[in-house]
């Protein structure tokens, strides 16, 4: 059962999508009410069981990690790297241009909180990275520890 609340993210997700020039077909848009629905990041395998329970349809580990990345790709969803999760955004229903992801995941209950770091912030995380001679290619910060309910 679709909530009201997620019907109208996804109708957002769709006038994304048409912007970008791209597709949200009724299984892209199927997966991302799955993520939204979720209270906690789920695996390209949990992912395929309730599309299963939800759909009635069986969905190929490659069709499911290829329906993720798109919405990794359109920025509707995330992927924890950390966790090797997906997360739909937060900021589907913003204006605003979406910053760096930044996650706190929580270990206890698997929740997930998506914050954007200011760009500011980020500048000086890169240069001082830099100075080390570090070369950065995943920006995406995650870090764990307790949720305000687990601690
Ligand atoms: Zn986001
Ligand atoms: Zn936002
Ligand atoms: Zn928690």
């Amino acid at each position: 059962m679709v909530q009201s609340s997620t019907s109208k993210t996804l109708q957002n997700a769709e006038a994304m999508c048409l912007d970008a020039g791209v597709r949200l077909t009724m299984k892209r848009k199927r997966t991302l009410a799955l993520l939204l629905e979720e209270e906690s990041p789920v695996s390209a395998y949990e992912l395929i069981d309730l599309y299963k329970a939800s759909y009635g349809e069986s969905l190929t580990a490659m069709s499911a990690y290829r329906m993720l990345n798109f919405l990794v790709e359109e920025t509707l969803a995330h992927r924890l790297n950390s966790v090797n999760k997906y997360t739909a955004c937060e900021h589907i229903n913003c204006n605003h241009a979406h910053d760096l992801p930044q996650f706190l995941i929580c270990d206890n209950c698997q929740s997930v909180s998506e914050a954007g770091i200011q760009k500011h912030t980020l500048d000086q995380l890169k240069a001082d990275v830099l100075k080390s001679g570090f070369s950065m290619d995943n920006q995406q910060l995650e870090l764990h520890g307790l949720c305000s309910n687990c601690q």
